[in-house]
């Protein structure tokens, strides 16, 4: 498999990451340690600077805080 990046580690960095550079033309695979998901969420909510990075990347329409 030819790739340009590889990430390790899915959690929010990792597939941002993947995302915006699959955006961007590059290739890359995420390598994450954990097979499965896990059992307690670790977001059910956003706030904070997350906020002003989706709107500023056009993700976040709608107004939430
Ligand atoms: C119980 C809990 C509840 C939370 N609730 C919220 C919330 O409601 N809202 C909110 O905004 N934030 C919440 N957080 C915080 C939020 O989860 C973290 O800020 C966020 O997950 C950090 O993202 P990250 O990508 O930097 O790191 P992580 O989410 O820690 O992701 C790193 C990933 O890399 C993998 N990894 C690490 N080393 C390796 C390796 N050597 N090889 C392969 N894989 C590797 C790990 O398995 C992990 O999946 C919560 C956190 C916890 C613990």
């Amino acid at each position: 498999m030819e790739t340009d990046v590889i990430i390790v580690g899915a959690g929010p960095a990792g597939l941002m990451l993947a995302g915006e550079l699959r955006l961007a033309g590059a290739r890359t695979v995420v390598l994450e340690r954990h097979p499965q998901p896990r059992d307690i969420p670790k977001a059910s909510g956003l706030g904070g600077r997350i906020l002003d990075l989706l709107r500023h990347r056009g993700i976040l329409s709608c107004e939430l805080a």
